[in-house]
């Protein structure tokens, strides 16, 4: 069993740097008479209602200023939480926020953990698991098309989708429970129904089918602009840069090894990299480039292969041999005279005019989300629930497996509860330490 906490934590909310304004949050059952004794009218603070503000100086034990702030105060259980809160918005300078810190930290409270405060809003049951889960999708979200499906869950769309599937099952098992206690009613006949545990599983597989597109809107796509030296992949690579949103990535940098950029296309975050040209060389450095092109082509989620349309395919070049799918052929130059019309199969772009660049993107964002998946605004995006679904989907697998073969019920209701049990484990109904560790380990500080 999880208990609420009894300390009490503070933590940055805000992106540690120079800014108007900084946010640092407090919580636990002591959170606002610590804050109070750094206030300069404590009373204040000690005397307020929850949901209220109060506009007060804190100070050092000392009598030094630490800073003018306002503190957002809430009372248990009408918080984030459910615990009493304080939010102390301050200015937002990096030593004048350490100082504060240090100051709460001094007074009695301890370090948040990543993820303590959701992690604590889970316990006091303001949230299930996944909707715990959407608080850090929505944080971490790159595109509008992310944060919009972020959203969704965090209003509740996976979690009324598998409380759904799993009332239906608890149903059953229901039924099940009194034949198996009670075999003298027996009637001769297996009360499972068929359809019911059919539609159940049917619903789990949409939604774990939905997985791919939920991870690409999260975790972005690669893809490579490749073909031979001068096809004109860097010309292109600028079109992209030019007329495409650019993300700052979140990601720390790393060390690149082609020229590289993440973009917005058709709402999901793209890692769009341009490479060496293909050629065969005998110099050493350029053949390693060559070398790390064709890695890269064999991994990308999508190739954009460039061939010179003065020119066309030149003797001994060979398309890359990859799924089609994942394939997509550009004729360059489409502006210059010399250009012949492209062949079957081929866009054609011009990197000067920039003609039929626009019918480019739209057939990248086609390959990368098909048409049928737009529509669908619940996704799931962590392997979590992912795998968790899987599970319930293949223990309904074996219930109806069971059926065809006439198992003895109480045998069918072990792979019932196995489905309800795996269900419960994505909202959080059943659950242990260690899931919620690797839940909100991933979170960052102050949520
Ligand atoms: P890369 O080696 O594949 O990166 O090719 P570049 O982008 O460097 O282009 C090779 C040459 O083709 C350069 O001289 C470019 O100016 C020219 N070029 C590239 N794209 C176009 C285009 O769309 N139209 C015209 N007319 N020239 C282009």
């Amino acid at each position: 069993m999880i208990s609420a906490a009894s300390d009490t934590i503070a933590a940055q909310a805000t992106a540690f740097g120079t800014a108007a304004l900084a946010v640092i949050r407090t919580s636990g059952p002591e959170a606002i008479d610590i804050t109070s004794r750094l206030a300069a009218h404590p009373e204040r603070v000690l005397s307020a209602s929850g949901y209220s503000m109060v506009h007060t100086y804190l100070v050092e034990p000392d009598g030094s200023t630490l800073d003018e702030v306002v503190l957002a105060v809430y009372r248990a259980p009408q918080s984030y939480t459910g615990e009493d809160m304080v939010e102390v918005f301050c200015h937002g300078s990096v030593p004048g926020v350490q100082r504060l810190l240090a100051a709460l930290y001094g007074a009695g409270m301890r370090p948040a953990d990543p993820g303590e405060f959701t992690m604590r809003a889970f316990v006091a049951g303001k949230l299930d698991l996944t909707r715990a889960e959407a608080v850090h999708e929505v944080v971490t979200s790159q595109t509008g098309a992310a944060h919009a499906r972020a959203l969704d869950r965090l209003e509740g769309s996976v979690y009324r989708r598998i409380s759904a599937a799993k009332d239906r099952l608890v149903a059953i098992m229901a039924n099940l429970a009194v034949q198996i206690d009670y075999p003298e009613e027996d009637t001769g006949e297996v009360p499972i129904p068929i359809e019911t545990i059919v539609e159940a599983r049917n619903d789990v597989d949409a939604l774990v089918a939905t997985y791919r597109v939920g991870r690409l809107y999260d975790q972005g796509a690669t893809i490579a602009l490749a073909g031979r030296t001068n096809a004109g992949k860097s010309s292109l690579y600028n079109v992209f840069l030019k007329q495409e949103r650019a993300i700052v990535s979140p990601e720390p940098g790393t060390t690149r090894d082609y020229i590289e950029s993440t973009l917005e296309l058709e709402g999901v975050p793209v890692r769009l990299v341009d490479t060496a040209g293909l050629r065969d060389t005998r110099e050493a450095i350029e053949s390693e480039g060559i070398e790390r092109t064709r890695r890269l082509i064999r991994h990308a989620d999508l190739v954009l292969y460039l061939v010179d349309g003065r020119g066309g395919l030149d003797p001994g070049e060979d398309l890359p041999d990859i799924d089609p799918q994942r394939l997509i052929r550009v004729w360059t130059k489409s502006d210059d005279p010399r250009c012949a019309p492209p062949p079957e199969g081929y866009l054609a772009v011009s990197s000067v005019t920039a003609q039929g660049f626009a019918e480019l993107v739209t057939a990248i964002g086609e390959r990368l989300v098909p048409e049928a998946d737009r529509a669908v605004t619940t996704v799931i995006d962590s392997l979590r629930q992912k795998q968790l679904l899987e599970r319930a989907s293949s223990a309904l697998g074996e219930v109806l497996t069971g059926v065809d073969r006439g198992v003895p019920v109480d045998a069918i209701s072990l792979d019932v509860q196995d489905a309800i049990h795996a269900l419960g484990e994505i909202t959080g109904e059943v659950t242990s330490a260690d899931i919620l560790d690797a839940v909100f380990g991933t979170f960052c500080l102050g949520k």
